[in-house]
């Protein structure tokens, strides 16, 4: 069996949970008070799809999300790029659309892009419709390969992002 190597990148605004998602896709755990810290630039996650066994490369930003500037530095070389935001705040998604724009601008085609609304177990503070999210991705289909509410705090949808990240790209290797 072969194995595929992949660097995935999480971008999006500070505090819409982006550490969160990526540590409880890896370590299956969560912190409520935001200490998540990871020591590495990357955290790696092996899992076999189809057959094919794949290395993840998973690339979560320490604060420098906040420097717009560092960005093509991180981004370089990603096969695939999670773009998350948070569903409580309308801000966030106005950013996660402009982290789309620059991808669109810097990267080619092939890069594999999902969006991702977080923190889904705040319904009741829903600022962001659904519906707003798919008709903006829907305008955007040649460039988004998945669509995605979840909570990283309450397990939901995580493994779904990466599987289906993975799946898309053990199809077109
Ligand atoms: P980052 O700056 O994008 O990496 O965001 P963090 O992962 O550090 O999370 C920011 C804050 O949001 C922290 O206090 C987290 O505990 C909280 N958070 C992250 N994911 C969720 C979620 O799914 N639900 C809720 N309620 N809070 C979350
Ligand atoms: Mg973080």
């Amino acid at each position: 069996m072969d194995t595929l190597e992949a660097k995935v990148v999480i971008l999006g605004s500070t505090g819409v949970g982006k550490t969160s998602v990526a540590v409880r896709y890896v370590q299956n755990s969560f912190s409520p008070n935001g200490k998540s810290t990871v020591g590495a630039s990357f955290m790696t996650k092996k899992l076999s799809v189809n057959d094919c066994s794949v290395r993840l490369q998973i690339w979560d930003t320490a604060g420098q999300e906040r420097f717009r500037a560092m960005a093509p530095m991180y981004y370089r070389g990603a096969s695939a790029a999670i773009l998350v935001y948070d569903i409580t705040s309308e801000e966030s998604f106005t950013e996660m659309i402009s982290w789309m724009e620059e991808l669109n601008k810097n990267m080619t085609d092939d890069l594999v892009i999902h969006v991702v609304g977080n923190k889904i177990d705040l319904e009741a503070q829903r600022k962001v419709s659904s519906s707003k999210v798919y008709d903006y991705c829907d305008q955007l289909v040649q460039y988004v390969s998945g669509v995605h509410e979840v909570s990283a705090k309450d397990n939901i949808g995580i493994e779904d992002i990466f599987f289906d990240i993975t799946q898309t790209l053990v199809k077109k290797r």
